[in-house]
């Protein structure tokens, strides 16, 4: 018997860099992690849409403090759903992030129309500007989405399903039977109770709850409770999965 004991910790699993195109250049990585330390934050996620270039500059600027990153990606699937992929080990975001740029669509950012794709290093210094079309959506499909994560180890999430724009629920309706995601996300606009009472889907999935971060004051601004023996990728796994008492805790 392992005799390690349970806590809560905070996790905020969803906020993107100045990498993605709509969020602000205040994103920068030693921005998000200080505000994400000043917030208690335990474990946090990067997730720009179609692209996980500046997670390894967030990995190194937390280096030094108890806020643990998680490797992510926001896809964009064909059907224009938003889905997370959350991964433990940083290569293979990076190899998920391949198979989406062999899948955008062609043509280059438009910045006056989209925003600047900033690559900053740990030190807040551009590393290049990324000019692909990573605000549009993939050719990929959601069941190729999601498999292509499970396959790199990773946690497919369904983003902001609450909402009527780029969401499962919103562009399809309804989850299709046998996708395999290991939890559904809902925004900042609702709570855990409220979208289990408004949708039924979310009665038969973990819900995390996550900012969706644009800016530094919106990080941690809702965030979600885990009962876990530390922050790190595999004991999120054990919550989604609810194994050896690690569970998503629900405000009541
Ligand atoms: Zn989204
Ligand atoms: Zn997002």
């Amino acid at each position: 018997m392992r005799g390690g004991t349970l806590k809560a910790v905070k996790a905020d699993l969803h906020v993107h860099t100045c990498l993605s195109p709509c969020a602000s250049l205040d994103m920068t990585p030693s921005r998000i992690v200080k505000t994400a330390c000043e917030r208690n934050l335990d474990l946090l996620a990067v997730t720009d849409h179609n692209s996980a270039e500046n997670v390894k500059a967030v990995i190194a600027s937390a280096r030094n403090t108890d806020l643990v990153i998680i490797p992510g990606i926001e896809v964009t699937t064909s059907e224009e759903v938003h889905i997370l992929g959350l991964f433990q080990d940083p290569g293979d975001a990076i190899s998920m992030q391949e198979l989406v740029y062999g899948q955008l669509q062609p043509g280059q950012n438009d910045e006056e129309l989209f925003g600047i794709q900033v690559v900053a290093d740990e030190h807040d210094m551009v590393d290049a500007i990324n000019t692909r079309l990573l605000i549009g959506a993939t050719s990929l499909m959601l069941d190729e989405v999601v498999d292509a994560i499970h396959q790199r180890n990773g946690l497919a999430v369904a983003a902001h399903v609450d909402r009527v724009s780029f969401s499962i629920l919103g562009q399809l309706g309804f989850i299709p039977p046998g996708l395999k995601l290991n939890a559904l996300e809902i925004s900042s606009a609702m709570t855990p109770s409220e979208a289990r009472g408004r949708f039924e889907e979310c009665r038969k999935f973990p819900l995390l709850t996550s900012s969706d971060a644009h800016s530094p004051e919106q990080i941690g601004r809702v965030f979600t409770h885990l009962l876990v023996e530390r922050a790190c990728w595999s004991e999120l796994a054990k919550a989604l999965a609810s194994i050896d008492g690690r569970k998503v805790l629900y405000e009541q």
